[in-house]
């Protein structure tokens, strides 16, 4: 087991057209997409694994060569030296059963760089329209080799025609998997799910509740339940989708698997539990118009699971898709209160991961790989959410029948995204991914994907049939190793494939606009901009792997005032009075002020958004500095923070304050719930920032800005970790 639970948002606790219904004129079949699982491919062998054996000694003895290949007039692509495309393959080698595609791969395989002495293992077949692709994971014993892959497609009369590869890439290890930093998601690996209901016999019924759609409206809903004949008891749960709803607390944290959700008499539901339910019924039927039976497209039932809750058992606040679990449940989870029922786009990103997993296989969820995994999931969310009707949302935003959207896919600025590479709120890789750092911006830099496909929408005028196409096609053709460079190649021959070409200049210019084929540190900025970097001094404390550096800049005069009465305003007792709690609150609408979803959250966000605008960034490299891309000109406060990897919940807190770094934790006293406000201590650290905030209105001539590093070495973390206690 090897995954890591993907949310809808960052978890990091600071971070911050076409009325879609579409004209029925002009519409398109549109593409058919389907799954064929791995132990229904070799049907015609009495033996899949003598005949794979086989088929891989006649590969590797007719391979096939790079002179072959351009001979044939086939298109390489390459990154670092490395094929990660063949387009027009041009060689005839067919690929019309398991046989034939295991004997191309192995014939490939040099070509590729690959392993020659390693394995390949045939995941499954799947089908874009008539293109079919086969799709190998390298692997050695049971356990894959991260990221590296091979999907070999084939046309209607079975000839090889396209190839996508990562087997020559370094392989990759995935260090933040394990329990010691992940032990939530380990837990919930290794919990014991419910058993399967025996579907067919349940008696089906159904349940009609009023539904809160957005803050202003209210719907009739009816959803299907079923009853068990055996003990009269109910279930919130579809017989005929195998879909059924259970308990995330009870089963993760409690050990109990007995964790579905009851009723002798079928009333009381939730109705929020009832909402999402019905959230995931539509897409479900959505995905399965296109030919994809269920989240992974094998009918494989389904958990949804409530109370998503961190270790100590507080909500989470987020909504996500943890995978297959046990072998039997590909399994979602959501936390109550906050409203995710009323967004079919944040339950159809959900759902897409598991598309998107079935594709990829064993994916690194990381940089630009996580990044380009997300923006398909809002892209396809949002899509679907808009071709069902059920948003008035014209931008692309995600999350907006919350009354705050968290993303704009349309203007990614308005929501503290990069439009390109590079850009202001650019997240760089990181040195290690893990949820302080949101593995490398996965969450922030899916904007650059997100911004091409909305634009493409609502400025070149693709359908949104077209779009959905296009966009499902690009990710069932995707590899674990896509990366942006790589995406700029893969839309183009998608658009081929689904016969999309009027729409390839509108691509090219995206592609040229998101910089998505740059990777490189800039070496100068646009006008206005600047580029801010920090050395981390070479001390034990700044070892740790949780350090994160924000800019936070006051974009009006008012931002000072507000700042000074929020720390010396009112006494400690009377809610969060810290500068880092109120940011906190605001972001994720905690402590009792506004709950998270509510008009008066919204509210309190888009104030805040006026005027601070938030930047983050991390360690990219070893030995290099933190980077980032901030506005010229603007007040900023800088703070060095370090989150605790198993929590995500602030150890340690510094603040630049003139040339100087201050410990807030150790100036303020701690961040928890016995945070009391020093009225001396505070006004000093207003002084300072003040004084930060006057010196950097004064013009600026340099295009770069380091931040003094002296002080740091004085930063220690508060409080070792304590290891888990084991599950019982
Ligand atoms: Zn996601």
């Amino acid at each position: 087991m090897f995954r890591k639970i993907i949310c809808l948002l960052t978890a990091l606790v600071l971070a911050a057209g076409m009325a879609c219904t579409a004209a029925a004129e002009g519409r398109r079949e549109g593409l058919q997409f389907a799954i064929t699982a791995a132990d229904a491919l070799w049907e015609n062998a009495a033996d899949g694994e003598a005949a794979a054996a086989e088929a891989r000694k006649s590969g590797l003895a007719s391979p096939v060569t790079e002179e072959e290949l351009v001979a044939a007039g086939a298109r390489i692509d390459r990154e670092d030296g490395i094929i990660f495309m063949i387009r027009d393959f041009g060689v005839p080698r067919m690929a019309r059963t398991a046989e034939e595609a295991v004997e191309t791969a192995w014939s490939l395989v040099k070509t590729l760089d690959g392993n020659e002495e390693g394995e390949l293992e045939l995941v499954n077949r799947l089908n874009i329209g008539k293109t079919g692709v086969w799709f190998f994971h390298e692997v050695r014993g049971d356990e894959p080799v991260y990221g590296r892959m091979l999907k070999i497609f084939f046309d209607e009369e079975g000839r090889v025609n396209t190839v996508v590869s990562s087997l020559g890439f370094p392989e990759e290890t995935d260090e933040s998997l394990g329990a010691e930093e992940d032990p939530l998601g380990q837990r919930v690996l290794d919990a014991e799910t419910p058993e399967i209901p025996d579907f067919s016999k349940m008696l089906p019924g159904e349940w009609t509740f009023t539904a809160e759609i957005t803050p202003w409206e209210s719907r009739d809903i009816t959803v299907p339940v079923m009853q068990d004949p055996d003990t009269g008891l109910w279930y919130l749960g579809d017989p005929v989708r195998k879909i059924v709803l259970g308990d995330f607390k009870k089963m993760v944290l409690e050990g109990q698997p007995d964790c579905l959700l009851t009723s002798p008499e079928n009333n009381g539901w939730d109705p929020e539990d009832a909402l999402i339910f019905h959230r995931i019924l539509q897409c479900r039927d959505f995905f399965s118009r296109k030919g994809w039976d269920g989240p992974d497209g094998l009918g494989t039932p389904v958990l949804l699971l409530n109370n998503l809750c961190l270790l100590n058992g507080e909500a989470m606040d987020n909504a996500c898709y943890i995978g297959l679990l046990q072998e039997k449940w590909q399994t979602f989870a959501y936390s109550r209160g906050a409203g995710f029922g009323r967004c079919l786009d944040i339950l159809a990103h959900e759902y897409t991961h598991a598309i998107t997993e079935t594709s990829i296989g064993v994916g690194l969820y990381k940089d630009d790989y996580g990044a380009i995994n997300e923006a398909i999931s809002d892209i396809i969310g949002n899509l679907c959410e808009m071709m069902l009707g059920e948003t008035k949302d014209t931008q692309w935003n995600l999350g907006e029948n919350l009354g705050s959207a968290f993303r704009s896919m349309a203007d990614p600025h308005a929501r503290e995204q990069p439009e390109y590479v590079w850009d202001e709120f650019y997240a760089p890789k990181a040195l290690y991914p893990n949820d302080a750092n949101d593995r490398g911006g996965v969450h922030a830099n899916s904007s650059i994907l997100n911004y091409t496909a909305s634009r493409l929408c609502l400025d070149a005028g693709m359908a949104p049939e077209e779009a959905l196409d296009f966009w499902w096609t690009v990710d069932l053709a995707m590899g674990s190793r896509t990366d942006y460079y790589q995406m700029a190649e893969l839309m183009e021959w998608a658009l081929r494939e689904t016969g999309l070409e009027k729409y390839r200049e509108a691509v090219r210019s995206m592609v040229g606009k998101t910089r998505m084929t740059l990777r490189a540190r800039p070496d100068t900025v646009p006008v206005g901009q600047m580029l801010v970097e920090l050395n981390l001094p070479d001390t034990e404390a700044m070892k740790d792997h949780g350090w994160t550096l924000m800019g936070i800049q006051l974009q009006t005069g008012e931002a000072l005032s507000f700042l000074f009465n929020l720390l010396s305003g009112p006494p400690a007792g009377e809610g969060d009075t810290d500068f880092i709690g109120l940011i906190e609150q605001i972001a994720e609408g905690e402590a009792g002020a506004a709950t998270w979803g509510s008009p008066e959250q919204a509210e309190l966000q888009e104030q805040f958004r006026k005027v601070f605008l938030t930047h983050t960034t991390w360690q990219a490299a070893e030995g290099e500095p933190l980077a980032m891309i901030v506005q010229r000109g603007l007040p900023t406060l800088y703070l060095l923070m370090n989150l605790d990897l198993s929590t995500t919940e602030i150890r340690n807190i510094v603040l630049l304050a003139g040339s100087e770094w201050l410990d807030i934790e150790g100036s303020l006293g701690s961040l928890g719930e016995e945070t009391e406000m020093n009225g001396e201590k505070a006004g000093e650290i207003v002084e300072k920032m003040i004084s930060l905030g006057m010196s950097l209105l004064l013009p600026e001539d340099a295009e770069r800005q380091s931040l003094p590093t002296a002080g740091l070495d004085r930063v220690e973390l508060s409080a070792v970790p304590e290891a888990e206690a084991p599950a019982a």
